[in-house]
């Protein structure tokens, strides 16, 4: 069985919009400190683009890797592979994420964040929103690079199996 991708989003369209994201998260946390988290693996890419077109202070990064289950329940659990290396108490933290699909991974993030930490504030900074299969809605999205329709997507971090992460695009992967 093959496999192909079909560009979705160009390498120029997602520099472009990142560099809109940029200006404006500079322009909403003017003269402040953020931590950037990253939610591994799939969201390096975007990350390291969005830090390099920041206009801030300070600009920290930490990661996180964790795992969703759906599991039975509807709300379902995430195990956290990789914890932060820091505290975040007390900062302006933005989570930097690949893609928000059910919305779980991001809910149950925000969660264990706020409760375990106690940060000043969290934002959710996604490079890409698939409200399609949207299933938590117990959070809002403060900046997203593209709304996609429900289609499995890789390249610019995200990935089949591994692979593909280094597409500098986001493509759709049909299978044939
Ligand atoms: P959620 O918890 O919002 O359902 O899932 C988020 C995670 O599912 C993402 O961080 C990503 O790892 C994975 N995911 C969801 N949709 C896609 C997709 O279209 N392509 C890839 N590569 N991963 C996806």
């Amino acid at each position: 069985m093959g496999e192909n991708v079909t560009v979705l989003i160009t390498e120029q369209e997602i520099k472009k919009r990142i560099a809109v994201i940029a200006a404006q998260i500079s322009k909403d946390y003017a003269g402040e400190d953020v931590c950037l988290v990253c939610l591994l693996k799939g969201a390096v890419i975007f990350m390291c683009d969005l830090a390099r077109a920041l206009d801030l202070p300070s600009v920290e990064f930490d990661f996180m890797d964790v795992s969703s289950y759906s599991g039975t329940t509807s709300t379902g659990i995430i195990k956290i592979n990789k914890d932060l290396s820091d505290s975040v108490e007390g900062k302006h933290v933005i989570l930097v994420e690949d893609i928000v699909d059910t919305g779980l991974t991001i809910s149950k993030v925000i969660e264990f964040l706020t409760h375990q930490q106690n940060p000043k504030s969290i934002k959710i900074c996604t490079l890409l929103d698939k409200p399609a299969r949207r299933d938590v809605n117990r959070f809002n999205i403060d900046y997203a690079g593209f709304v996609i329709p429900d289609e499995f997507v890789v390249g610019y971090g995200l990935d089949y199996e591994q692979r593909y992460r280094n597409l500098p695009y986001i493509g759709v992967l049909n299978f044939s």
